[in-house]
């Protein structure tokens, strides 16, 4: 027993923390990012693969695993292995960490497994104290070098050692040791009449030392270390300690990421690019991130070090002639000033590109002539890099087509399917307020209240943004008129953002900066006051509000080469069908244009409510007699047809499902006591007996109430009138060789005996309508599967069926016993605290909702094996709840028009990750 334990400790003591790397050997790789943090493995890689790499070494994430494990204690063994790697880099170097004659300095550098906000900044220059400063200005004769980076390793150190690491709260941001240093230097910048930080000489840098050493010491109450040691251990510390602060944890917390992944630590040799004009830094991507542009591309200041480039302090210039752009072209380029090691570079780029096949972000820096490299990683890209980049890469062969589907994330196509806000002006501009952003791409418009308003301004030829505290079924023809949507209150699935999100209109919700006065037609927004007609400019994307009008830049995805071929690519690729989600020719179009291959959802409602028919509809629901309701209805018949000619014909010699009626009937009803009395009037009726009708049929729970297929139980004209509309339209269009495919669809069906009932009447209405055409259309009669009880008796409900399509946004209602309606108060919340992962609205509800449907397919194909099977709920156009649809063997999902080539990438992506 006791040997036992003696060998396992030994095992400990020999478990590998620090992972050496240098002169061309590392002892990582690439694929060990778990083990040493993607900044780690990396550095590794570059050093196997020859590329110059300042040497060190990495503390292993395991290390800090353990540190969490033994109360904040190392294992044992570390420090041997520091000390061993330590002796390492300083055989390489020729210098010794500490030396008063010729110290050798390091960086720490943190480095999770992916790149991670809240984690310990770096500290560069580790290794400066009053014994190693004077023997580093006589090695290199530059004192103004060596104050500089003196001041840096304070500013730095005190900042994430001594003040963040640490757990200080600074009781203001003026009262943290960073901004009291900064303004320090700032202050003597000013004083001497300096604009830059490298107008600072030799003299006022050794004075703001020393000056810095009393404020770090006043500030935080301990002296800046003065040990070449107690500056490493501190920063290794930092990094391990910055694993537990506030920020990192509320990050991961969002993220989903795991405690125990722990982070890893870089300590590694001090390059200095800011040791004169023959010194640089920069950063640079090997393709344009903004465009996907195989071009190399990027920024680099002379005389700098570390952060300066992304800092802002100085303007970078570009790194080669060919990024130049407009507002650049009067700076110097990397590739005319220092054209040698620009090559190099330059070389280097490529080779890491085709090592790791993707686009690479990089950072190096240039030492007196010499280049280091001192970090890679795949770089970050819009949506229409990602296109342009996937596509061309497989194109040189460097990834197969199925890789480049998948490195473009369907959402990211969204970017291409809309109007943006131009980012290069958007990066100038001031934001005035942020929100949610429920409807992408970019939009701007002039400010109006209401939606009345917005449809007469647009009349008018104005372009408006409807700005609401929130929004109703009642503004949806403003809406509509108005170029985007911006209102104060609601989440992502308010009112506004479910109706902006099914046009793809650009909105933002829950702008909560936003005063709304609806009197005096006025926001206030922060101070700002906007009046009615005042430009405002969108970007919905990013839930941005700016003041003005920036440039747009238009949406133009068919002349769009790259997104042509993607997609050309992704419907090779994908078994699963897309449908559109569409009430109207017009948006038959646009989803034909966006590949929608069929309708999986018409509705009928909205043909309902146009002036000329709520008349008719209400006269049918209000008559008490068969014959009064026959009359009405007989009137709507005309409409109905034409309605569905226009669609039929945009989708000719596609499948059609077209949904009978489903609201429930109030919403059809008049409102006001004056609509009534009207109405009263024209039916020659008592306008008290009419009344008297209204309130009986007020429902306390319409979602749950007379709706679906119970009005065609108790109004059975109605969806007769309908069959009969929709067969008369497509034996009409057959007579003039106009090819039509008819699916009619019975929503809200819990019993295999309602679907029996109403497919005699539709099929009866159909067969007439075929008599009097003297034509045949083959057409199909099917449910919509969006009640648990329809779901669990699927093989029953199968045997009066055709199809299934799975209205999953009731079926979710149904399912959790929620109304969408009125979950925005708290279903935020549960996604928020991780009771539920996503809103299941958004993405389909796997384990719940999604297992019914699951059931319903398997049940339902067991009655019949080619039951045909889609979805039309909202899910059908978010990438997760396609997937899950493609697996569990649907044949289609049906979405917005917009979201047409989404799925489409989508279900390419599907397919592709199931054969791995
Ligand atoms: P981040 O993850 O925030 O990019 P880094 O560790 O990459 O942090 O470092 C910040 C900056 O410091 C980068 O510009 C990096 O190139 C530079 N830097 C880091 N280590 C060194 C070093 N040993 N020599 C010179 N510059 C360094
Ligand atoms: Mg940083
Ligand atoms: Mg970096």
């Amino acid at each position: 027993m006791a040997k036992k334990v003696t060998k396992k400790k030994a095992a400990k003591k020999n478990k590998k923390y620090v992972y050496f790397f240098g002169e061309g050997k590392a002892d990582g790789r690439a694929d060990m990012k778990n083990l040493l943090g993607g900044k780690g493995a990396n550095i590794a890689e570059m050093t196997n693969l020859g590329i110059p790499v300042p040497p060190g070494f990495t503390i292993t994430t395991e290390v800090c695993t353990e540190y969490y494990k033994n109360n904040r204690r190392y294992p044992a063994g570390l420090n041997e292995q520091v000390n061993k790697a330590l002796a390492r880099v300083e055989k390489i170097m020729g210098k010794e960490f500490g030396d008063p004659n010729d110290p050798l300095l390091f960086s720490v550098r943190s480095g999770a497994r992916s790149s991670m906000p809240g984690m310990m900044e770096t500290v560069l220059n580790c290794g400066l104290t009053t014994k190693t400063i004077p023997g580093l200005i006589k090695k290199t004769g530059n004192p103004r070098f060596v104050y500089d980076a003196y001041r840096r390793l304070m500013m730095m150190y005190s900042d994430v050692v001594m003040e963040k690491a640490a757990g200080i709260e600074p009781k203001s941001d003026h009262d943290a040791v960073r901004h009291k240093l900064e303004h320090e230097m700032e202050r003597v910048k000013k004083k001497k009449g300096y604009k830059n930080d490298i107008d600072l000489t030799t003299e006022d840098l050794k004075a703001l030392c020393a000056k810095f050493k009393n404020i770090i010491k006043k500030t935080l109450g301990t002296e800046f270390p003065d040990d070449h040691m107690k500056q490493l251990w501190g920063g290794i510390g930092a990094v391990f300690q910055s694993w537990m602060g506030k920020r990192a944890v509320s990050y991961r917390k969002i993220e989903g990421i795991p405690e125990h992944w722990g982070t890893a630590v870089n300590v590694q040799t001090m390059v200095f690019g800011n040791t004169g004009d023959n010194s640089a830094t920069g950063v640079a991507f090997t393709r344009n991130p903004a465009t996907g542009e195989n071009l190399f591309f990027g920024e680099w200041l002379p005389n700098a070090q570390g952060e300066d480039v992304v800092a802002g302090i100085r303007t970078p210039n570009p790194v080669n002639e060919a990024g130049k752009t407009a507002d650049t072209r009067h700076l110097p380029s990397l590739e005319t000033k220092m054209p040698t090691l620009y090559k190099q570079l330059h070389a280097i780029e490529r080779k890491l590109e085709r090592h790791y096949t993707d686009m690479q972000d990089i950072e190096f820096t240039i030492e007196d002539g010499r280049l280091w490299m001192l970090q890679t990683r795949v770089g970050k890209r819009n949506g229409q890099a990602a296109i342009r980049m996937a596509v061309e890469m497989a194109k040189e062969k460097l990834i197969s087509k199925q890789i480049a589907l998948l490195r473009v994330k369907p959402e990211q196509l969204d970017e291409l399917l809309h109007p943006s806000v131009d980012p290069a002006h958007e990066k100038k501009a001031k934001q005035l307020a942020k929100g949610l952003p429920a409807g992408p791409g970019g939009a701007l418009g002039q400010v109006v209240f209401t939606a009345d308003d917005a449809e007469a301004w647009a009349k008018k030829g104005n372009k408006v943004i409807l700005v609401r505290n929130e929004t109703s079924p009642e503004d949806v023809h403003g809406m509509h008129a108005a170029q985007a949507i911006l209102t104060a209150k609601g989440g992502m699935t308010s009112h506004a953002a479910l109706v902006a999100r099914g046009w793809g209109k650009c909105c933002i919700v829950g702008c909560s900066a936003l005063e709304i006065d609806l009197k005096k037609k006025l926001i206030n927004v922060n101070g700002t006051v906007l009046k009615e007609g005042d430009w405002i400019t969108l970007n919905g994307t990013a839930g941005r509000v700016y003041e003005g009008k920036l440039n747009l830049l238009p949406a133009d995805p068919e002349h769009n080469k790259w997104y042509k071929e993607l997609m050309k690519w992704a419907d090779q690729v994908r078994k699963l069908g897309v449908r559109t989600n569409a009430d109207t020719p017009s948006d038959s179009a646009t989803a034909r244009t966006f590949g929608a291959e069929g309708i999986g959802l018409c509705r009928t409602e909205h043909m309902f409510f146009e002036s000329a028919r709520i008349k008719a509809v209400r006269e049918m629901i209000l008559s008490d007699t068969i014959d009064g309701r026959r009359n009405a209805i007989a009137k709507l018949l005309p409409y109905q047809k034409k309605d569905f000619i226009g669609i039929f014909k945009a989708m000719a010699g596609l499948p059609v499902t077209i949904r009978l009626l489903d609201p429930p009937l109030h919403e059809f009803l008049p409102h006001s006591e004056k609509e009534l009395r009207d109405l009263a009037k024209e039916m020659n009726v008592k306008f008290k007996k009419l009344k008297a009708r209204n309130d009986a049929l007020h429902e306390f729970n319409p979602m749950l109430g007379h709706r679906g297929c119970r009005l065609g139980i108790t109004y059975p004209e109605v969806y007769e009138m309908q069959a009969r509309a929709i067969m008369e339209a497509a034996c009409e269009l057959k007579k003039n060789k106009v090819k039509v495919i008819p699916e009619i669809m019975i929503p809200l069906v819990g019993h295999v005996k309602e679907l029996e009932d109403m497919r005699e009447i539709v099929v009866k209405a159909a067969e007439e309508a075929q008599k009097k055409y003297g034509v045949k259309v083959p057409y199909t009669v099917g449910t919509m599967i969006e009640l648990p009880r329809a779901a669990v008796t699927a093989d029953e409900i199968a045997t009066q069926a055709d199809f299934f399509s799975f209205g999953t946004n009731d079926l979710t209602q149904t399912t959790f016993g929620l109304s969408r309606d009125d979950a925005g108060s708290f279903l935020p919340y549960y996604v928020e605290k991780g009771i539920l992962e996503d809103d299941p609205f958004i993405t389909i509800d796997k384990s719940g909702t999604g297992q019914l449907v699951k059931m319903a397919v398997d049940k339902g194909r067991k009655t019949k094996k080619n039951l045909k099977m889609g979805i039309c709920g909202e899910h059908g156009g978010d990438p997760a709840s396609v997937e899950f649809c493609y697996n569990i063997g649907l044949d289609y999902v049906s979405c917005s028009p917009f979201r047409v080539p989404i799925a489409r990438l989508a279900a390419a992506h599907a397919t592709i990750k199931k054969k791995r």
